[in-house]
């Protein structure tokens, strides 16, 4: 596997998406390329990164929301169509 090829299977990797097989092409090239490894690292963390900053929009609601605006935005949410995968 060459540098080129792990870089386009990186996100298919950390997202579960390959087979056996193709997760260990993986590590043997990580195992011998500290280049990718490295890449891979802050790959990782901007993906991190990223959750954090999607987990703050979705927190709890804070206390001081009245409580007729949540019902509001509740029932909304309720009204939208439900999307099925
Ligand atoms: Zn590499």
């Amino acid at each position: 596997m060459t540098c080129r090829e792990f870089l386009d299977y990186i996100g298919a990797y950390l997202s579960g998406e390959l087979s056996e097989a193709e997760c260990r092409e993986l590590r043997v090239h990580l195992d011998v390329c500290s280049q990718c490894v490295d890449y891979l690292d802050s790959y990782q963390q901007t993906i991190r990164l990223s959750k954090i900053a999607c987990c703050a929009d979705s927190d709890p609601v804070p206390g001081d929301v009245p409580e007729d605006l949540v019902k509001a935005v509740l029932a909304a949410m309720k009204q939208r169509p439900i999307e099925r995968a």
